[in-house]
């Protein structure tokens, strides 16, 4: 009987697990900047100004992943879009995304970016610690985590392989089975369990590794020092760094998907509306008016563009008034 009860509860947890699938994606937190996807395929955000130039004028996004100063856009074409650090701070690592075609999945690292087709994996940017070098990764590979300096990866029969800067263990997942999900952040790498438990390897100075007492989770993010996990029932457990109250997510509810950044964390909660905890010296957690963000659907963006050509707000449907910058009467935006 005591199976039965082990057998149902891991069955209810990946029932979760694959409900709040689509949300993964919709929501990231760099260093010092956040960004959401809206329901229109439009992207927002706050923080470091110049990490967001040309954002604002993405259209047809479906996921938006960040890293450090970075942030990229999957589109519903399979091409991907970026910002930030190159564009922004003439940054010598040239991430050349341009010729990225049939992408599912695109991941923003400090220095490069990792993009999974249908047909295998890719990486553009820095070559100096190795984060680059996948392309040796024949086995099918069914997602992938771009970290501060090294990348990983996740194969069907569940298990992971990583590569590039391994000087605090973070590529150690050689003896990781049963991952369903994979999270690279600063110098720390993690793993979600199948049965909901949580591993992690790397830098533990502030104890972003501490995770295997952890039950119930669903999702993870790996941020610069602290790890945060979302849990079956909706609540967020956080561990390591908090100095600047980047773990104080106890009173969340209702999340459906999470990102740590380098010191904060932002959750995505079922009604589309952000919540945001920790370091706000760049604004970065300025999301407490964000709404409609979510995942990509084509209804949604339909309606939106009617709403559009008729002056009114895309977000509620409202009336705009103003004289040059036009504000939602009802909502804001
Ligand atoms: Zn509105």
């Amino acid at each position: 009987m005591a199976m039965e009860t082990k057998e149902s509860a891991s069955g209810s947890i990946q029932k979760e697990r694959e409900r709040i699938a689509k949300f993964q994606g919709c929501i990231a937190a760099g260093c010092y900047h956040t960004v959401g996807l809206k329901t229109y395929g439009e992207v927002i955000g706050v923080g470091r100004g110049g990490v967001l130039y040309g954002v604002n004028s993405w259209r047809d996004i479906i996921a938006v992943s960040a890293q450090s100063d970075r942030t990229v856009g999957l589109k519903a074409d399979g091409t991907v879009v970026k910002a930030g650090y190159s564009e922004y701070l003439g940054d010598k690592f040239e991430c050349d995304v341009s010729r990225l075609r049939d992408i599912i999945l695109v991941s923003a690292g400090r220095c490069h970016i990792v993009a999974l087709a249908a047909d295998g994996v890719s990486a553009t940017g820095m070559l100096e610690f190795g984060q680059c070098n996948i392309g040796d990764w024949r086995d099918k590979i069914i997602s992938v985590s771009a970290g501060y300096l090294h990348t990983v990866g996740l194969k069907a029969d569940g298990t992971v392989v990583a590569a590039g800067k391994n000087e605090d263990g973070e590529c150690n997942v050689g003896n990781w089975w049963d991952i369903v999900s994979v999270s690279a952040g600063w110098s720390r790498t993690v793993g979600l369990k199948a049965d909901g438990t949580v591993v992690a390897v790397g830098c533990n100075r502030f104890g972003g590794c501490d995770v295997s007492n952890w039950r119930d989770i669903v999702s993870v993010s790996a941020g610069s020092d602290h790890t945060v996990g979302l849990k079956a029932d909706g609540t967020v457990v956080a561990i390591g760094y908090n100095k600047q109250g980047q773990c104080n997510v106890s009173g969340w509810r209702d999340i459906v998907s999470i990102s740590a950044g380098s010191s904060h964390t932002v959750g995505l909660k079922a009604d589309g509306t952000v919540v945001a905890v920790g370091d706000n010296e760049k604004g970065q957690c300025n999301v407490n008016n964000w709404k409609n963000i979510g995942p990509f659907s084509k209804e949604r963006l339909l309606e939106a563009t009617q709403w559009e050509s008729q002056g009114l707000c895309k977000d509620c449907g409202s009336q705009k008034s103003g004289f040059i910058f036009k504000k939602c009467k009802s909502c804001g935006e």
